[in-house]
């Protein structure tokens, strides 16, 4: 599928999509940066794509029509009802995931891109009330994409040369997008390890302790319970 394809696919599915700029067969960005872009195909290709993502078929044909080569940027949050748990190895994603999925409980089965960049995005139901976009807040390598965020889409180029796409058993045609679980979203709203306040303070600080990406929060209330014993 080629990325309009693609983009036309996120509209049917009500997700609001607009141009980002792309990444060149060298990895470098379509930006006047260019191979000096911090963050090639992987920036809005205007400054404001908040006013001008949609899901008008006839305005995405005429974006990529134009610009075959422009990469997708994905509304997420309200408008698309569609948070994103970004789950990136290279920051240490994968065991800061483990490490909450084995304090709370595994994930639920849900929609997962693979991005070119060897990450990965789970994708949740918005569940009708704010959720802020994040970086590291749960965890080293994990980041959130909520409400006024949005994220590089399928279809989309990476600096790499691969292309994001939908994990084989993890496309939207084959999964449901899962409900988030209330312990996920009360970490992403606020950044406490939810089990933390119910804890007796010993279990408080061990958890804080094993969990240093639930962090800065945790580790306070951890010093706070080592200071009422
Ligand atoms: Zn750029």
């Amino acid at each position: 599928m080629t990325v309009l394809e693609h983009a036309l696919a996120y509209a049917r599915r009500g997700c609001p999509v607009f141009p980002l700029h792309g990444s060149a067969a060298d990895g470098s960005c379509t930006c006047r940066l260019r191979g000096a872009c911090p963050n090639a195909g992987k920036h809005p290709w205007g400054d404001r794509w908040q006013t001008h993502a949609t899901t008008d078929a006839a305005q995405i044909r005429r974006w990529w029509t134009h610009h075959p080569d422009m990469n997708l940027g994905a509304v997420t949050g309200a408008p698309s009802g569609n948070i994103v748990l970004d789950v990136d190895p290279a920051k240490g994603g994968d065991e800061s995931l483990r490490e909450l999925e084995r304090v709370h409980g595994a994930l639920p089965e849900t929609v997962i891109v693979l991005t070119g960049g060897g990450g990965r995005h789970l994708e949740f139901q918005h569940p009708g009330t704010p959720v802020p976009n994040s970086v590291g807040i749960l965890g080293p390598g994990l980041d959130v994409r909520g409400d006024g965020g949005f994220v590089v889409g399928v279809g989309s180029r990476h600096r790499s040369g691969r292309r994001y796409v939908y994990e084989v058993t993890a496309d939207p045609d084959t999964v449901v997008r899962a409900v988030a679980p209330p312990w996920l979203l009360e970490c992403m709203r606020t950044g406490r390890v939810p089990a933390c306040r119910s804890m007796a303070p010993r279990w408080c600080f061990a958890m804080a302790s094993a969990i240093s990406g639930c962090s800065s929060t945790a580790r306070r209330c951890a010093a706070t319970a080592g200071a009422r014993r």
